[in-house]
Order: structure tokens, then sequence, then C-alpha cells
């Protein structure tokens, strides 16, 4: 039984197909990131049903993340890669997080933390490539990787993995790709060479895994394709399957007369009688306030258009003078896969991103916690969660 105004649906059998894309496009394992609470689609059920479907690690940005889905059961290998400076590892290192080193104040605070717990923690080198983001800066590497060697030699830490992250990844040609890869390569070189060898080395996101094989080494780390949207769009969909439907039902339908205003300073007034229909959604739920009157709601099979400002909880369509066929409690899908709807194209997440002038990230990552997440396989049958 719902009782959420907005569910956004997630099939899983979607992420699990869309990791087999990934498997084979890239020829090596997948690291699926699902930090942003699985880019809004629930870090668990996403992370659970990754890893049954062959990936081989799970990612996230914070160790909190890592450490929530440790808390929710997930049992296979965590790693976290962002860390405020006072941040305490004890907690991770228990929960065996593999953790991304960017500096050699975080590797300090990683070997403290093992010291402390008796224990080995497991560590990979973030490298700063040339993103200048995090990663350890090219001016501090010799620091980290002297210090990486040692707390190898003294068994304070393991070194699992060394990974960078790309800047044109979605630009598969760029020549910075290769310049970005050498660098790793080198890093990793220096690190073997004082002792400190990597189990697996790994830079490429989205684009990179499905369109430079080249580039993989030893695991991808993709996020937005594992939800199933294109990370380069010009070129496809590469046979990736968006996972998440949101939809609602039709909250409420009025008849109203020509010049009737509606939603807050009238900004839309109806040209002739017609008849509306309020969808149960607004911008706290992840629905833009920027795309008022610049989306459209897909009800059996047909699209109407939004008038008027979207709200903080709800937002009005205009259904027609003859009211579309449309009746109180008909389904009511804001964005989906094809196969979310039949008749017109169901909008996709990429449609209000492209209106917006942002990426498909931001929408889907932005469905706050509000809505519902209602796990399906295959678009059949529920799945409690
Ligand atoms: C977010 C992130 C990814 C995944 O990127 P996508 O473009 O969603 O595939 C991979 N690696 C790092 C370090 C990230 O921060």
């Amino acid at each position: 039984m719902t009782t959420a105004n907005l569910i956004a649906t997630v099939d899983l059998d979607a992420v699990a197909h869309n990791v087999g894309v990934l498997r084979e496009r890239s020829g090596v394992g997948v690291i699926a990131v699902v930090k942003a609470d699985g880019y809004g689609h629930g870090a668990v059920p996403v992370a659970s049903a990754a890893l049954a479907a062959g990936a081989s690690a799970i990612g996230t940005a914070g160790i909190r993340e890592a450490r929530d889905l440790r808390a929710g059961g997930i049992d296979g290998h965590l790693m976290a890669w962002l860390h405020r400076p006072d941040a305490d590892f004890t907690g991770a290192v228990a929960d065996r997080i593999d953790i991304g080193i960017s500096s050699p104040r975080q590797l300090d605070s990683v070997v403290a933390a093992a010291r402390d717990l008796g224990t080995t923690a497991t560590v990979t080198v973030k490298v700063d490539t040339g993103l200048a983001r995090s990663g350890v800066a090219y001016e501090e590497w010799d620091a980290a990787a002297s210090a990486v060697a040692r707390a190898v030699a003294e068994g304070s830490i393991e070194l699992s993995g060394v990974m960078c992250h790309l800047v044109f990844g979605d630009d598969p040609g760029n020549p910075f790709n290769d310049v970005q890869a050498a660098r790793l390569d080198a890093a990793v070189a220096d690190l073997t060479a004082r002792g400190a060898a990597p189990r697996v080395v790994h830079m490429a996101n989205s684009p990179a895994a499905l369109t430079r094989p080249d580039l993989a080494r030893d695991l991808v780390r993709p996020g937005i394709a594992l939800y199933g949207y294109s990370p380069i769009p010009s070129m496809g969909d590469f046979g990736l399957i968006p996972a998440m439907t949101l939809e609602t039902q039709i909250a409420l339908i009025k008849r109203v007369p020509a010049g009737q205003g509606v939603s807050y300073g009238h900004t839309w007034h109806a040209p002739t009688d017609t008849v509306l229909g309020v969808i149960p959604a607004g911008y706290a739920d992840g629905v833009p306030r920027g795309l008022s009157g610049d989306l459209s709601v897909h009800v059996n099979g047909r699209l109407f258009p939004n008038v008027g400002r979207i709200c903080m909880d709800q937002f009005v369509v205009d259904l027609g003078s003859d009211g579309g066929g449309v009746s109180e409690g008909d389904r009511a899908v804001l964005f989906g896969p094809a196969s979310a709807g039949s008749g017109e194209r169901v909008p996709t997440a990429t449609d209000w991103a492209d209106r917006l002038g942002t990426i498909d990230y931001e929408i889907v990552s932005r469905i706050g916690s509000r809505p519902e997440r209602r796990y399906v396989r295959g678009r059949g049958q529920t799945q409690e969660h």
C-alpha cells in the first residue's frame, strides 16, 4: 500500500542489465558508484543488485555513505574517496572500507586508525592526474608515495588500488585522456618500485568505460550508466536502460473558465474554458521549479503540459477543454524509460536536464527523500524494501 504522493519506481533488472553492458564493453570488472544515495535511486538496493549482477565492488564519495551501505547489509568490497580534513577513519577501517587518500595527511589519519585498532587498513591512492580536484597533488606525490611505501612495509595498510578521475571522459578522442592514463601508469610504476604495488588500477568513469576499453586497466568505475543514462547522448544509448520511473496519480481534476489564472502569481491564464489536473509533486521532490511551463506529464499515452508555476508540493497540467479523457487517480508519469508508457514518447530525465541547461545526473540525484522508492524487477511485481 502506497502512502507517498510521488513514487520513484526503480527497476533493479535494468541496473543488472546496465552492469552487464558495462562489463561487456569495458572487458573488465565494475566498481558500481552509488554515491548520493545511488544517484537518487537508493544506494543499498542498487548496490545489492549491482553486486548480484557481477559488479566487483561498490564506490561512494564519503565514508559515511560507505558505512551506511555496510550497516545496510552490503558485504562486498566498498570504497570511498572524499573526506574532510578532520575525518576519523576508525569506524571506516573497522567496517573494512577501502579508503581513497588524496594527501599524506589523510594517509596519516588512516594509519593512526589502523594502529588504534591493531589492524591493517585497506587504502587506494587517488592521484590527481590533471583534474585538479581531489587526488594527491603532483607537488605532494613524493611525500605521499614514500609514506604509502612505509605504511605498507610496516603492515599498517595494504594497498588495494591506485585511481584517478578523467577530465574529458565524455570526449573519448581527447588526447588529454591519454596524458592522464600515462601519469597514472607512472604513479603505479613509482609505487611498485618503492615496494608498494597496488592490486588494481582504475580510472574510467561511465563514458570512458563504454568507449575506451584501452583505458580500463583492471576495473572501471561507472555511475550514471548504471542507472541507464547515456553518458554521451550524441553517441546513442549504448543499450542502457533507464532504471527510474517517476510517477504519481492525477490528484484532482477541475473545470475552469477562460481567463482563470493558475498557481502562484497567475503566470498562466486559461485561454479558453479548460480542464486542469493537479499533480502532487513539486520542487521539494526534485521537480525543478525552473521547468515551470516547460514540462509535460504522460497520462494514458498522451502528454499534457504543465501550466503556471511549479510549487513545492504540486503543479498543474492543462488537460484541454474536453479533459483529455483523464480521470482522478489516473497514472501520471513525469519521466522514465520508453517502457514506462505507450503512445506518445515518455519524457526522460535527460529531456528535463536539456531544458534546464544541466545534466541528467543533477535531475536524478536531486529526487529528494520524500518520494517513495519502490523496487521492481523488470517493471513487473513490486518487491518490499
Ligand atoms: C562520480 C564518480 C564516478 C562516476 O562517474 P560517472 O560519470 O557517473 O560514471 C567515478 N569516479 C569518481 C571518482 C567519481 O567521483
